[in-house]
């Protein structure tokens, strides 16, 4: 069946008028990627997610490991909240999209059938000279920073043809390493919500248009891991594949492309800093019909923190022409059977805390208690991603005060500095609760 066999879309099909509320999105005048000025530079906030013990290196007492990083106490606290402010728009406020947690795991066809086995893959060089490798995408940008070269010279590089190389990570299910044991681990989250369409949206009873969202670790063999926390080896996904009538996929697309740029400006990135990036048709995957990047200006450049593409039917039909399963849909109100578009948003946990990181960043000038200033350095996180919500302080550094301070910390009645006004509330014991409640709304 194709498109045009279906009758025409009705309102129920339809995605509802964008609200009064959502920001209207800026579009990429250019392809440029250059941040310009910028307020803060990626030395310095490393050096703060280490000093703070917020992110930093894994194994870091074996000399790290390229491409993995650990978060802190108060850095996994941070991406536990971006992950519930994401679950938060995407499955809490809305009874049209339904969760799923699926195995990292899956059966080795998923990645025939999806395309990844054969085409997931970047271009590899090797400088015959220093040996090193490097994306040859980024080799020919002639910029010496993304080479890496050991030599720190790239000009004396000598590369040879490019390679494909695949991106994913190749394991053994057993305990003998033969052919027939070979699985990957997932590079996405995706692929888990095509092939349990069927399955959930029976048992779900959700009915098209609907979405299943999963937030889960996938992992990616980058040819040059780099800029902190932006591109690493694994990594946390945030992906909802929402699945539609043909012929209703690209109204549905503008409404999630400007779903998800409210979301971010909600939680804080400043306006000037985001944009949208529609791709060139030769830069779209070979499943899309259509793709946007949502994009953050970091210190290093214009990059990308979620991709939002058109789908179409394609994973849909390729699970089900390798498997053998009908992956097709009944529309009962219609009395017709298609097989369902797929929009899907797909989002960077580390990445998007890494942006909202980076926005937050200040360096003040603040009043100390003696009547001077001292110099501060904060993150004004959107109280709903900051790691640390209630602190019960003493006003001086006085070790009289400090047995003070533990019993008002006990009774919970402290005396509240706002962070970033660093104005002060006096707050009456019974009204606390109340006080706190309405501060840290959601
Ligand atoms: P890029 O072009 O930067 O390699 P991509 O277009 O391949 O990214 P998608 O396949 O669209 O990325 O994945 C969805 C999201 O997952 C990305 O927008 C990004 O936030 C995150 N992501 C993908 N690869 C990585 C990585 N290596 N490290 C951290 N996050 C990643």
């Amino acid at each position: 069946m194709t498109t045009h066999d279906l009758a025409p879309a009705e309102a129920g099909d339809q995605p509802p008028p964008v609200a009064a509320d959502v920001a209207p999105y800026t579009v990429a005048a250019d392809a440029d990627d250059a941040p310009g000025e910028h307020a803060v530079t990626m030395e310095a906030i490393v050096e703060l997610c280490k000093r703070r013990g917020i992110i930093f290196q894994s194994s870091e007492v074996y000399g790290g490991l390229r491409g993995a990083w650990d978060f802190g106490p108060l850095g996994a606290a941070l991406k536990d909240n971006v992950k519930a402010a994401w679950k938060r728009a995407m499955l809490q406020l809305r009874d049209d999209v339904v969760q799923l947690d699926a195995a990292i795991l899956m059966h080795p066809k998923v990645w025939e059938a999806s395309g990844h086995l054969e085409g997931f893959t970047d271009p590899l060089v090797e400088c015959r000279t220093c040996n090193a490798r490097f994306r040859a995408d980024h080799a020919v940008q002639g910029d010496a920073a993304t080479y890496e070269c050991p030599r720190s010279d790239y000009s004396l590089c000598d590369f040879g043809e490019p390679k494909q190389f695949n991106l994913m990570f190749e394991t053994h299910i057993g305990p003998t390493r033969e052919s027939g044991s070979q699985v990957w681990l997932r590079p996405e989250t995706a692929q888990a919500m095509f092939v349990d369409f069927a399955h959930v949206q029976l048992t779900s009873r959700q009915k098209v248009p609907f979405g299943i969202a999963q937030v889960g670790k996938s992992f990616r063999n980058e040819i040059t891991p780099r800029n902190f926390i932006f591109r690493v080896r694994e990594f946390e996904q945030m992906e909802m594949e929402y699945f539609v009538r043909p012929g209703t996929d690209e109204a549905w697309h503008d409404y999630w492309i400007a779903q998800r740029w409210q979301w971010y400006l909600d939680y804080g990135l400043r306006p000037a800093n985001l944009r949208i990036r529609p791709h060139a048709p030769d830069e779209l995957s070979h499943y899309a019909k259509a793709t946007v990047d949502v994009e953050y200006r970091f210190p290093f450049a214009w990059s990308e923190l979620e991709g939002i593409a058109n789908r179409t039917d394609y994973d849909l039909r390729a699970h089900t022409a390798t498997s053998g399963k009908d992956l097709s849909y009944y529309d009962q109100t219609r009395d017709e059977r298609y097989v369902p578009y797929v929009v899907e948003p797909a989002a960077g946990v580390d990445r998007a805390a890494l942006a909202f990181v980076v926005d937050a960043y200040r360096v003040e000038q603040a009043p100390t208690a003696s009547g001077g200033t001292e110099t501060r350095t904060l993150l004004a996180l959107d109280h709903r991603l900051a790691p640390v919500k209630v602190a019960v302080l003493p006003l001086s550094r006085n070790e009289r005060l400090v047995p003070t301070a533990r019993a008002v910390a006990d009774l919970l009645r402290p005396h509240l500095r706002d962070r970033d006004t660093m104005t002060q509330d006096r707050v009456r014991t019974d009204e606390l609760v109340a006080y706190l409640t309405q501060r840290l709304r959601l």
